[in-house]
């Protein structure tokens, strides 16, 4: 099947409207892209509430504070021991670097492909598409990809698009929209789902 990426994002953005996403600016971004592994935004939230209000969302509380302090302040995000190391690692190689390429974030343990895009996308305004759990799911399930490699569903995406980080953004929150609202890991909502004439799986849901 041939994949239409522009016509996918118009049904989707004709059907959501404009999302204006992601949540923050500056460093607080990188913060919700390693809090945001393995868990949902609204368990992020309550962490970067208690870090704000502990006054500690900048570098030099970030590196000052204790391991076990910041752990207490991210319980709410889950695997809360590991992020707080991800996050002191990653503010040490921002104190080091202020501008990280991709290979420079990737060096830091515990960020990977989909954190390091995250941060380069929506703090540093590069063009890298970011590729999630719920573009996997969505794209397998329209018929247009069948693999679970990250870089060879990027490149799909940024071969196809024009490089434009805007339309990166706004087409990465589209997907994470419709994977909440339709799409759901177990028995999707296809009946009144705004891509289903272009899906291979509305009649077997349960994929
Ligand atoms: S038709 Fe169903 S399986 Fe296909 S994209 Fe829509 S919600 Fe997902």
């Amino acid at each position: 099947m041939k994949i239409n990426l522009e016509e996918i994002y118009n049904l989707l953005f004709d059907h959501y409207g404009p999302q204006g996403w992601w949540p923050g600016e500056g460093l607080e971004i990188a913060i919700g892209a390693i809090l945001t592994q393995q868990t949902n935004w609204h368990n992020v939230e309550k962490a970067i509430v208690r870090l704000k209000m502990a006054n500690c969302l900048d570098f030099e509380c970030l590196k000052k504070i204790s391991l076990e302090k910041l752990e207490k302040l991210i319980q709410s995000s889950g695997y809360y021991k590991v992020k707080a190391r991800k996050l002191k690692a990653l503010v040490d190689l921002l104190i080091k670097i202020p501008q990280p390429d991709r290979n420079a974030l990737l060096s830091v343990k515990g960020i990977g492909h989909e954190t390091a895009d995250s941060i380069l996308l929506y703090w540093f305004e590069q063009p890298y598409f970011v590729i999630d759990a719920y573009t996997f799911r969505i794209f397998q399930r329209l018929g247009y990809y069948e693999g679970e490699d990250y870089l060879e569903l990027q490149r799909v995406f940024m071969e196809i698009l024009p490089s434009d980080i805007k339309l990166y953004k706004e087409y990465h929150a589209l997907i994470v929209e419709h994977a909440k609202k339709h799409c759901f890991k177990n028995n999707p909502k296809c009946n009144d789902c705004p891509l289903a004439k272009n899906c291979s799986n509305i009649n077997e849901p349960n994929i």
